[in-house]
């Protein structure tokens, strides 16, 4: 078999873990597999880099500060080959560059567009382990880019989509994917499957397993991807199309985002037009609006709430109030202690009630709801921030016990 496998940044984060995890890939190695695998940068190596970039410059161009982080991948592909050496193993490390990445200009937050297997496939052809720099591509001018904080998963699925691998596996510090972070949720149990639709909203609605554009890619291309701890040797959780869901559970899992913040535009005149140029200007500058609620006309006004990631509050206040005259509004009130609660199942597409048991968890801990928003396989609700922790363990004992 083909196996693409990667490691994330606490799995590598010194020389010990690097052993380990030298020990994961040598024996997948001698079972006879080919193995290609992808690394993250070690511990909060990255967040160090963007540390040492703002003492020299506080506003460095993303072109440079992609120079920089790259950095971080490549000393932990070099030093893992350097202990699979040590084991007297054949090995080769590559950048991203090396294995033409191919992505967009986006530097920070590239796309990427191919990947060239030439080069991996030759190594793989004379029994090599192949160790690659996640994270890290090469836009169009032959510069470095960056795929965004969290992208070395989507390296990794990447590669196993173009090698068209037999398997994906995303090695972490946890077993795999959970009904609720289970540092924090009593009785949070792991799943042996999840549908990529599921993991898709969980990777968006705060859980931080996975990089949610790399749960795309996967679906997109049918990889199979399986998330599972390097330390504890047991079988994860596996991302997949369809589930069993041998246990009948009607919710996969919860999740928690703090890092939301709802502003109120109230007393708009009720009339077409309004939304929209609300909207429009929060889109001109790249704000992303989530939640939207409208309230019903009073005497001719009514008042619009909406939700905003917590990094873009302090732009979208002073925009909003900025445009007060063409919006029309009479009063603006913003919250920065809000917290967004996830449930979400594939059950939800088949079975009723899902939502009010849901509610009824709420209701029962008296935590107020603020607004709420559904898809096809989500609920979520805005509470008080500080009723938060409280909520999911409330949510969760009233699905799982
Ligand atoms: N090292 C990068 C980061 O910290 C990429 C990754 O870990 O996936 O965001
Ligand atoms: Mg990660």
């Amino acid at each position: 078999m083909l196996i693409v496998q990667k490691f994330g940044g606490s799995s590598v984060a010194n020389a010990e873990k690097v052993n380990r995890v030298a020990g994961i890939i040598a024996d997948t190695y001698c079972e006879g597999h080919d193995v290609v695998v992808v690394l993250s940068a070690q511990g909060d190596t990255t967040d160090e880099l963007l540390a040492k970039a703002a003492e020299v410059n506080p506003n460095p161009s993303k072109r440079e500060l992609d120079v920089l982080l790259s950095t971080g991948e490549q000393i932990s592909v070099a030093l893992m080959s350097m202990a699979l050496e040590r084991m007297g193993l054949p090995v080769v490390s590559l950048t991203g560059w090396q294995i033409q990445m191919s992505t967009s200009f986006d530097y920070g937050c590239a796309r990427i567009r191919k990947v060239s297997t030439e080069r991996i496939r030759q190594e793989l052809d004379k029994r090599r382990i192949v160790i690659v720099c996640g994270f890290q591509g090469v836009c169009g001018t032959g510069d470095i880019t960056t795929l965004g904080r969290g992208g070395s998963d989507t390296s990794a699925v990447a590669i196993a989509a173009c090698l068209h691998a037999d398997k994906c596996q995303i090695y972490t510090d946890v077993e795999g994917i959970f009904t609720a972070d289970p540092r924090k949720v009593e009785g949070a149990r792991k799943l042996d499957e999840i549908t990529y639709d599921e993991m898709m909203e969980l990777a968006s609605l705060g859980a931080q397993v996975l990089h949610n554009r790399s749960v795309e890619m996967a679906k997109r291309y049918g990889v199979d991807l399986e998330v599972l701890s390097s330390y504890i040797r047991n079988s994860g959780t596996k991302v997949k199309e369809v589930t069993k869901n041998v246990e009948q559970m009607k919710i996969s899992g919860i999740a928690k985002d703090n890092n939301v913040a709802r502003i109120a535009v109230v007393g708009v005149p009720d009339q077409p037009g309004i939304a929209f140029r609300l909207f429009r200007i929060l889109a001109k500058s790249k704000i992303n609006v989530d939640i939207i609620l409208q309230s019903i006309d009073r005497n001719g006004t009514n008042d619009i709430s909406f939700t905003v990631s917590e990094d873009d509050y302090e732009k979208a206040m002073s925009l909003v109030a900025e445009h007060k005259e063409s919006i029309n509004f009479q009063d603006l009130y913003g919250d920065k202690n809000v917290a967004k609660v996830s449930i979400v199942g594939a059950g939800m597409l088949t079975s009723s009630g899902i939502a009010s048991t849901m509610f009824e968890a709420l209701s029962d801990a008296k935590i107020n709801i603020q607004m709420i928003s559904t898809s096809e396989i989500k609920v979520s609700v805005l509470i008080d921030e500080s009723n938060a922790d409280k909520a999911v363990q409330v949510i969760h004992n009233k699905f799982f016990n």
